[in-house]
């Protein structure tokens, strides 16, 4: 099958790649720059020299037609849409995460429409952002799903920079189940919405750890010694997914499962916390124990009034069985550590 994936040079696109060469599919990843396509060339040098991998520039998705060349290589079925902004450090979220999240979503949509007929299906990297409510974080009654939707709005997004980063998820994929049903495409579309992933980072990814992805970071900062004197607090979303069920999920749901479609997929395999994550490092890398808080240390543990969530019909749709936060911790560890933390 031919695969359009956006974003190739992201944490998650790198396994969707990987498992999408493995499994002998024909890939066209987009990426910003010259300097972020080497790297991706190198690590897949015979699909590269086939023509199997094929790397196309798109320097800025904010750009309403940013995708309508890319979309135009005869013979596509399937587009990832995974490229958004995930990160922290914006001076103005309008510019720098909610365009780029929003009209990137809306330009590729309206591209294969206008120019791709031969696509089918299209998956669109959402989040649990796009399903959390910020006002029910500590309410036990409530109970997040496949059919939350965060009431965040485009009014909320100078409150705070993790609503910033919500609500540019929350309305790129309300953008994208609005065009669905006001545009009526040959495709339909599937979002996968997974919470905090953790897990290897793809070994060609690696320019020393300051350009760690944002999820990953408290993992650095766990084994580099920052935790020493207090573990700081889980957050106010406690639930995770290891990266290879991320690119396992877009992978079914892209070209496996046509029963997924019209459907958002909420993927993760439960609730985790800092304390815990403590433990299994402590456990499994005796010899980080002088970076590591000492047992004495507090902090971290699950508050007791928290949301529960509920994603059985995810489970059922994908068939999945979730790698457990020990080895993805294990294994995310492992590989920082060979990154050079
Ligand atoms: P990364 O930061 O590693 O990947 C983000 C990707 O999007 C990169 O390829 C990046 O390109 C690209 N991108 C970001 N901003 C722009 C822009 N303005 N123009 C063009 N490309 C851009 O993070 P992840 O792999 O974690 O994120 C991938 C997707 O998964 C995102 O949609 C994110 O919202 C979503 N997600 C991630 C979660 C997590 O915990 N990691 C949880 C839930 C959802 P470049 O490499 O050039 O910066």
């Amino acid at each position: 099958t031919k695969v359009l994936l956006t974003g190739g040079s992201g944490f998650i696109a790198a396994h969707i790649l990987e498992q999408l060469i493995a499994k002998g599919h024909s890939v066209i990843t987009t990426v910003r720059s010259e300097d972020k396509a080497a790297p991706i060339r190198a690590a897949y040098p015979d699909q590269t020299s086939s023509g199997d991998l094929r790397i196309e520039i798109v320097p800025d998705i904010a750009q309403p037609d940013a995708f309508d060349e890319v979309v135009k290589i005869p013979g596509i079925e399937v587009v990832l849409h995974t490229a958004s902004p995930f990160h922290f450090k914006f001076k103005d979220p309008q510019k720098e995460l909610i365009d780029p999240a929003v009209i990137g979503t809306t330009s590729i949509l309206k591209a294969i429409t206008l120019h791709a007929p031969t696509v089918r299906r299209v998956v669109i990297t959402s989040s649990f952002a796009a399903i959390i409510d910020e006002s029910k974080l500590t309410d036990p009654s409530t109970v997040f799903s496949e059919t939350s939707w965060n009431p965040v709005t485009q009014a909320d997004i100078h409150s705070s920079p993790a609503t910033a980063y919500r609500a540019s998820k929350k309305l790129a994929e309300r953008a994208a189940w609005d065009f669905i049903s006001s545009e009526k495409p040959n495709f339909d579309l599937v979002t996968i919405n997974p919470p905090m992933v953790f897990g290897p980072v793809a070994h060609h990814l690696s320019n020393g750890l300051q350009g760690i992805n944002t999820s990953n970071e408290r993992l650095v900062s766990l084994i580099q010694g920052g935790w020493r004197d207090g573990v700081p607090s889980t957050g106010q979303a406690f639930l995770w997914v290891d990266v290879r069920d991320v690119a396992t999920a877009h992978v079914r749901a892209g070209l496996e499962l046509p029963g997924a479609g019209g459907k958002r997929l909420f993927t993760t395999a439960g609730e985790f916390s800092n304390a815990w994550m403590v433990d299994i490092v402590r456990r499994n890398f005796p010899e980080l124990k002088e970076k590591l808080p000492g047992p004495e240390v507090k902090g971290g543990e699950l508050p007791d009034k928290r949301p529960r969530f509920d994603n059985k019909k995810t489970v059922e749709v994908l068939g999945i069985e979730w790698i457990p936060f020990e080895t993805s911790v294990v294994d995310t560890v492992r590989s920082l550590l060979a990154h050079g933390a």
